[in-house]
């Protein structure tokens, strides 16, 4: 079987331009336009990557950004203020702490300052409480979990009763994703590096998400024939034949799972893009909330 692929890039397109429409109507009718503050604290050049690539899309959804760039000296004190200023500015719908926090800082106590209803990472400890329990609904949910969920569903795959395996627990992907799934009905099972005989489990799943940042972790014989395969994983691979020296592969070897996979999201652009279209949304989300 040759797996069908999801086009996290289509889908994530998609879903840019319904928000970039919204966005316009907004204008249109006079509404506030929605506004979302980055705060990065030190110089980690994948964070100043990934935040550069929010304000860009921002900028091309016509969303309105504000840009905090802090030095990894600053007092925790003075981050914690900053977060409260913003939960205090009407142009600012949603807050986004950039993770990780340079080595030193409370990232907790940073989380749980912004507004629950500014929290457009869906990482504040009560949308995360909340997604947990059931019958509750979160203001926001964290956009890569958010993502995966949006491309089983775009592509038409059913989670109700399927047995579902997450590979990875943490806080910004695994768990997020485990408990939407669980929301969304599927029959879960997490896996994480304590976990024993992971390909006799992973060989159960119906639906397998890995999120583990192993490349290419996840073997054709670790996948059950016919399931569905979303691969979180982001790595860099060295490859002297390629112009950057490296490529990017998931946590899943692809040529090997989409021969056994019924469909599979490649990498790049699977569930990477999903992310940034997803903060997109729960951008226009908070302003919404806040009419
Ligand atoms: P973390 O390192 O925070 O978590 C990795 C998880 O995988 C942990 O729960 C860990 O278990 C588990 N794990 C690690 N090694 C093994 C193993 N050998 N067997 C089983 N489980 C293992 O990573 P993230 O969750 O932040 O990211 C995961 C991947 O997703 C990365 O490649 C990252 O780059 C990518 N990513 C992609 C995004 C996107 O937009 N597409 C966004 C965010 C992340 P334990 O808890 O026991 O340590």
């Amino acid at each position: 079987m040759t797996a069908a692929m999801i086009d996290g890039k289509q889908i994530a397109a998609d879903i840019r331009a319904q928000v970039a429409d919204r966005v316009a109507e907004r204008k249109r009718l006079g509404k506030t336009v929605p506004g979302l503050a980055t705060v990065l604290v030190g110089e980690d050049p994948a964070s100043q990557v990934y935040v550069r690539s929010k304000h860009k899309a921002c900028e091309q959804l016509g969303i309105a950004s504000f840009s905090h760039v802090l030095p990894a000296s600053t007092p925790q004190k003075e981050l914690v203020e900053l977060v409260d200023l913003l939960n205090h500015d009407d142009k600012v719908h949603g807050i986004l702490v950039q993770l990780p926090l340079p080595s030193g800082f409370d990232e907790e106590e940073v989380l749980l300052k912004v507004s629950v209803n500014k929290d457009v990472d869906g990482f504040h400890p009560i949308n995360i409480g909340k997604l947990a329990q059931k019958g509750r609904t979160p203001s926001f949910v964290p956009c890569t979990p958010a993502g995966v969920i949006e491309l089983l569903k775009t592509t038409g795959i059913s989670l109700e009763g399927k047995h579902a395996v997450v590979l990875g627990r943490s806080n910004i992907v695994g768990m997020p994703v485990a408990l939407l799934l669980v929301k969304e009905n599927a029959t879960l099972t997490i896996c994480h590096s304590r976990s024993h005989n992971l390909p006799e489990i992973t060989r159960q799943a119906d639906v397998l998400v890995a999120c583990v940042g192993k490349a290419e972790m996840v073997r054709g014989d670790w996948v059950k024939p016919g399931a569905v395969v979303i691969d979180v994983g982001i790595n860099h691979v060295d490859d002297p034949a390629s112009e950057k020296g490296y490529r990017l592969v998931g946590d899943v070897a692809f040529d090997e799972v989409s021969e056994v996979a019924s469909a599979i999201t490649p990498v790049p652009g699977g569930v990477g893009p999903m992310t940034i279209a997803m903060l997109m949304k729960n951008t226009l989300r908070a302003a919404e909330l806040a009419d």
